[in-house]
């Protein structure tokens, strides 16, 4: 029997207290829900210090074979992608981060603070995607912003898609 709309934000709700999967939170880090178009992030619960790993990153692995992972799958190496399970799938990307994301095990990332984080900040990686169709526009406010979610090296590339793009339409 198909579930309906209230049973299955009644069943949720109570599903999320013991998961804590969509409000997570620790001593180190929480996700916070801020609505509209800005989402979920992730936010300091306490200061870091620049050099200090601030949670693992694990997550389900997907072989780079029958990869089907979505667009926030970590490449690990040839072989695998690490799917970001609670709270690293919600780090959002800037183009001015206080992160950065490193592999520390052969299954997991770390994020290092990369300058002194307050208590209360967002924290966030420079997510250094490659150009591609789908590429959203970056709206991390920067001062440095970029315009497009997409390394550095890879803008002239995104431009000339975007570019496509619009005479497409
Ligand atoms: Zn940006």
């Amino acid at each position: 029997m198909e579930l309906s709309k209230k049973r299955r934000r009644k069943l949720q709700s109570a599903i999320d207290l013991d998961y804590g999967y969509r409000r997570y939170e620790d001593r180190d880090v929480y996700v916070l829900d801020r609505g509209g178009k800005v989402g979920c992030g992730v936010f300091a619960a306490r200061q870091f210090f620049p050099g200090e790993l601030l949670f693992e990153i694990t997550g389900q692995l997907i072989s780079a074979k029958s990869y089907d992972g979505s667009t926030y799958a970590m490449h690990l190496d040839d072989d695998w992608y690490l799917e970001p399970s609670i709270p690293g799938a919600f780090v959002n990307h800037s183009c001015s981060p206080n992160c950065d994301l490193l592999q520390i095990t052969d299954v997991t990332n770390g994020l290092i603070a990369t300058c002194n984080i307050e208590a209360g900040t967002e924290v966030c990686f420079d997510y250094q995607w490659e150009a591609q169709w789908w590429i959203p526009r970056c709206r991390c406010g920067a001062r440095n912003c970029r315009g497009w979610v997409v390394a550095e090296n890879e803008i002239k590339k995104m431009k000339r898609i975007a570019e496509r793009k619009k005479k497409a339409r």
